[in-house]
């Protein structure tokens, strides 16, 4: 399989090029040259084989010419050590929870899966540096999908008092091959530091320099997986006629995901793409026109994007075709008011507790959903990920997990930089 770029300016690539590069020299984002379609008997069993072995058919369908099966296999396995359950929520309406594994969030699944596939690839070399630019989940996911990974060594770059303390906690008490950097600035700062450091030559000699960004592919991938899993615990219910996902979206690399599933054969109806107040893809869909516009600051903060970079690929999917995408795909945006609303309703009303983001979803399925059709959405992060919104909407603490515990209850070691480029390279070099 190759992948190309969805500017079309640069050289197709096999995998392990898109992988260790991230970005296309271009600036475009790597996409699969075709969409492998998935055999008519792997839907006919699909209810009787577990989430790995799913996870493991679809893997080779996409990376199978790539990555031999023995190694894919070992990757699933270890990567996806943790379930996707789907729970009723309300009539018609299921939740997919994403968030079991170790940041509880979903972020988890491509981090993890991409830790092991980029040692797969550099197997060779030495030592591996990534780079990650934070302004919360993401370093979070990144840290624990890399910890204990062999030759590679992770420095999480986030703007020093600006990331909530959970957030923090989970990826500066690691320690190992993860360091914490807070920066004395903002997002844009860590991420411009992040972008100097791949410029630099003396870096660039020195060490092999790797991003882990949500624009990778090693990351988008495996987001497939859990689709068809739903797929298969619906099947299970009987439930399979007229569905319809709705994906929380941000940067909207989850819903990408969910399509390149559905080109795959994965019999879902249509998907419902929710956003928050920040809804330039919404408005794609009424207007035709694709406006990107500064973020603004809302409850659901990991869908904060004001520019959403997987729309290129979502668009490459359907050729450019805008009527191609509205058939498939309807939006709907959700207001802080709404989220609060929905959280505080579904938890009074059906005694499950949403998180800001799986509330967007929540609230975009349940006025989206028609007259036949049975509605699954997406829960992305646990809610006591969020104690202080949760604490004031429902009026009391949500249970913390063990997991969540065991962050707040170690030692957070980090080192502190200026907001300054030479600084971090002064320190990369010398320690
Ligand atoms: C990142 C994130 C999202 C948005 O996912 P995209 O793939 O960026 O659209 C939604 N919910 C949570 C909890 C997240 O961390």
């Amino acid at each position: 399989m190759k992948y190309y770029s969805t500017n079309l300016q640069a050289p197709r690539v096999g995998l392990k090029e898109a992988v260790v590069n991230s970005m296309a020299p271009d600036k475009g984002l790597y996409m699969p040259e075709y969409i492998p379609q998935m055999p008519t008997s792997f839907f006919e069993e699909i209810e009787g084989l577990c989430l790995q072995e799913i996870a493991l058919r679809v893997a080779q369908a996409l990376m199978g010419e790539d990555v031999e099966e023995s190694v894919l296999r070992h990757i699933v396995y270890e990567a996806l050590n943790f379930d996707f359950p789907i729970v009723k929520v309300a009539p018609k309406l299921y939740s997919l929870e994403l968030f079991h594994g170790p940041t509880l969030a979903f972020k988890d699944v491509g981090a993890r899966f991409m830790a092991r596939l980029l040692r797969h690839f550099l197997r060779e070399r030495q030592q591996v540096n990534v780079l990650v630019a934070t302004s919360g989940d993401t370093g979070s996911a990144v840290a624990n999908g890399f910890l204990g990974v062999e030759g590679i060594h992770v420095d999480v770059l986030y703007p020093r008092g600006r990331v909530s303390p959970i957030q923090e906690m989970q990826f500066a008490t690691l320690g190992r091959n993860i360091t914490a950097i807070a920066v004395e600035g903002t997002f844009d700062d860590c991420q411009a530091i992040v972008k100097l450091a791949f410029a630099d030559r003396e870096l660039n000699a020195r060490f092999c320099l790797t991003s882990a960004n949500s624009i990778n592919l090693a990351r988008l991938l495996p987001q497939c997986f859990y689709y068809f899993y739903a797929y298969a615990q619906m099947k299970c219910m009987g439930k399979t006629e007229d569905l319809v996902l709705c994906v929380p979206s941000g940067n909207f690399g989850n819903l990408a995901a969910g399509l390149i599933a559905h080109q795959m054969g994965l019999p879902i109806k249509r998907f419902v793409a929710a956003n928050n107040s920040n809804d330039v893809f919404h408005q794609y869909l009424i207007t035709g026109r694709f406006e990107p516009r500064a973020s603004v600051r809302t409850m659901a903060n990991a869908m904060d994007v004001g520019n959403p970079s997987n729309f290129a690929r979502i668009s490459s999917l359907f050729h450019q075709n805008l009527e191609s995408i509205r058939n498939v795909i309807s939006g709907y945006t959700v207001t802080d008011e709404d989220i609060m609303q929905t959280i505080l309703d579904v938890y009074q009303r059906y005694h499950y507790l949403l998180d800001p983001h799986g509330a967007c979803a929540f609230k975009a399925i349940s006025e989206s959903l028609k007259e036949g059709e049975h509605g699954v959405f997406l829960e992305t992060a646990h809610p006591a990920k969020f104690t202080e919104s949760m604490t004031a909407i429902i009026g009391k603490e949500p249970e913390i997990p063990e997991r969540l515990k065991a962050f707040m209850n170690s030692v957070k070691k980090t080192v502190v930089l200026d907001n300054d480029f030479n600084s971090f390279k002064s320190y990369l070099l010398n320690r």
